[in-house]
């Protein structure tokens, strides 16, 4: 339309559209399962607004909230329409096109290596996927404070937005209307759509509704010469024929029938999910599978991989809920990049069935932001702001319940990975039984979030020691593979009284450090920590099962006594003393002989308190 007023979309979300229209990607069908999201989403937050005042609602249709799908063949258009909250003018510019979400680059950039698109969902751009089916898209939509407008686009590089004043009035809500491109032909089919609900949108909260053809069978008389004639003249009359046919059956049986079936074509709302709360169901009833696609819509991770482990339960006593949590296959690409300043929690909370909130930061610690999952409270008050939400007293019970049911969800990862066991104490029969589908799952879990865990630790004192065990490292010892602290202890020298450990940049420049040479030699194991966040985890890990941390490279290491070791003190005294005094005495704190090395002559340490030299490298790569 030329009338309306026109936009440039913002630079990054125009490459992403150029991709998608130009995509080879024949997974095509993810665009309706991302409008079917978006609606939901919009109902969730009308739904959410009413709560507090009903009014918004308004009356009739409008109450519904529901989503429709419909189709018009002739003019290949595909519309799916909500009664959410739709959008007021200044919303469809902001979030169709002109400002660019922070996945938005993430995802482009990803198209470019991986090609993936299922994923975009995740990335927050899953409305841009319309343009892998239609050439041309208008959005027409309506919320309470504005008028009815409409937004359109032929993914040229702009989009127009105009008052709407010749589409019939919608209510309250949004339609978009996708004018399918010649290759796209099979979304015109109502079969087509009816799986693909089916198979992606099983567990949206609405009922999802398809303006489906149906087969009727109407009586028309069978006089044959004259059928045409009769099914024009008017209905009362062939109602009456009807009636003598019936009454005069039994004494002239014989008589052929006046009236015959015919199919007739109509159409009508046909439902397409029920509407079912999983969380809701017993968890014996609920299989894998359905654990699966539910993680995947609630995620918008639509990848290949089941989520690595669940935990469906039921908290009771002064605080109820019923929760489900997830852990994912894989961390979202931005999960540690902005991890202090992202508030962005996973779990949704509902009340009593009512969605609330997604970025309720209260429910998790940032530590176990990287779980998805929701929690439905029967406790908490349904009609109050989210702000006086936010201080509700049993938070932080739920809270409480919701960690400790996290880290037994993880800790149950552990146990059930056959490659976690001790395979020494075990059987044959044992190694055999164990499944294969569980074998190596907490290393994959731990490659994917083992940072979170340190954080943890760090963050988290009360539970300091649950999070010690879930840790997993490298050593001198581990033959390139992983090992915990039980591990260590359990192989650790008799008379050794500490956890040895070493930091630095990789464990490749670790095996090479004088401090290793005689603790090797004397068979000692020592942890290499080569994340940066170990410096900081060794601050607040300071003793496991009643072991003390000792860093090798600092002041403090104390090997079993040598019977050499007071003689020798005394014959390099002089020496000791001379040196120390040759450099100049804010160089160094102390020489001392020491025990620790073998062929290195000497060499600096750090002194109890102070940072090691791996620390210095890292705070002054920060300040820089
Ligand atoms: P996301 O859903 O992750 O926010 P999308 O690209 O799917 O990303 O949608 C972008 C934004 O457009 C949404 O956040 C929402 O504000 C708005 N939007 C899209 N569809 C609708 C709709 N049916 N009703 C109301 N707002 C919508
Ligand atoms: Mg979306």
């Amino acid at each position: 339309r030329s009338s309306g007023e026109k936009f440039e979309f913002q630079a990054e979300v125009s490459r992403l559209m150029d991709i998608l229209i130009n995509s080879l990607y024949s997974n095509k069908d993810i665009f309706l399962r991302e409008l079917i999201s978006n609606a939901s989403d919009a109902l969730d937050k009308i739904r959410f607004l009413s709560l507090t005042d009903k009014e918004v609602l308004g009356e009739g249709d409008n109450a519904k909230l529901e989503i429709q799908i419909k189709l018009d063949k002739e003019k290949r258009i595909l519309s799916i329409r909500d009664r959410g909250i739709g959008m007021t003018k200044e919303d469809l510019i902001k979030n169709l096109g002109t400002i660019a979400k922070s996945g938005t680059s993430a995802f482009v950039e990803k198209m470019q290596t991986s090609g993936d698109l299922n994923l975009i969902g995740q990335f927050g751009v899953g409305f841009y996927s319309v343009y892998l089916v239609a050439d041309y898209v208008e959005v027409i939509s309506k919320h309470n404070d504005d008028k009815q407008y409409v937004w359109e686009s032929k993914a040229d590089g702009a989009f127009a937005i105009s008052e709407d004043t010749w589409n019939e009035p919608i209510g309250r809500g949004t339609e978009i209307r996708l004018h399918l491109r010649d290759e796209a032909g099979e979304y015109l089919e109502e079969n087509k759509l009816k799986e693909l609900v089916k198979k992606y949108s099983e567990f949206i909260n609405f009922p999802i509704y398809i303006w489906a053809t149906k087969e009727v069978d109407v009586e028309v008389p069978a006089d044959d010469e004259s059928s045409d004639e009769e099914e024009t003249s008017d209905s009362s009359s062939s109602e009456d024929e009807d009636k003598e046919a019936e009454e005069g059956e039994d004494e002239d049986a014989e008589q052929k029938p006046k009236t015959k079936t015919v199919k007739e074509t109509t159409y009508e709302w046909e439902l397409l999910n029920d509407v079912k709360a999983i969380w809701l169901r017993n968890p014996k009833e609920v299989t894998d599978e359905e654990y699966t696609k539910f993680y995947q819509s609630l995620a918008k991770d639509f990848g290949d991989e089941k989520p690595l482990a669940w935990s469906h339960f039921t908290a009771e006593g002064d605080v109820e809920f019923k929760a489900i949590l997830f852990v994912p296959p894989k961390a979202p690409h931005d999960l540690y990049e902005s991890y202090y300043n992202n508030n962005k929690a996973n779990l949704k909370l509902y009340v009593r069935r009512v969605f609330i909130s997604e970025e309720f930061d209260e429910l998790l610690p940032k530590y176990l932001s990287f779980l998805k999952g929701l929690v439905d409270s029967d406790t908490l008050p349904l009609n109050v702001s989210r702000e006086m939400l936010q201080q509700h007293s049993s938070l932080k019970t739920i809270k409480k319940k919701l960690i400790r049911k996290a880290l037994d969800m993880i800790r149950k990862i552990v146990d059930e990975d056959p490659d976690e066991s001790n395979e020494k104490d075990k059987t044959d029969v044992e190694k055999s039984s164990d499944s294969d589908e569980k074998r190596g799952q907490y290393t994959k879990f731990w490659n994917e979030f083992g940072k979170s865990i340190k954080l943890g630790i760090i963050e988290d004192a009360a539970n300091r020691n649950r999070l010690a065990k879930l840790l997993r490292f490298e050593s001198t010892k581990s033959d390139g593979k992983l090992t915990s602290l039980d591990q260590y202890i359990s192989r650790m020298k008799s008379g050794q009284k500490d956890i040895l450990y070493i930091t630095g940049t990789s464990k490749e420049q670790l095996e090479k450090s004088p401090f290793l040479e005689r603790l090797v030699k004397k068979n000692y194991e020592v942890i290499f920590f080569t994340d940066p966040v170990d410096e900081y985890l060794m601050q607040y890990l300071m003793d496991y099962e009643d072991k003390k941390f000792q860093n090798v490279s600092k002041e403090g290491l104390k090997l079993g006594k040598d019977s050499k070791d007071k003689e020798l003190k005394e014959s390099f005294k002089e020496l000791t003393k001379w040196w120390k005094g040759e450099l100049a005495s804010d160089n160094v704190a102390d020489v001392k002989i020491s025990n620790r090395l073998d062929n290195t002559p000497c060499v600096v340490v750090t002194s109890k308190f102070g940072w090691s030299a791996n620390m210095e490298r890292i705070m002054q790569s920060q300040t820089l």
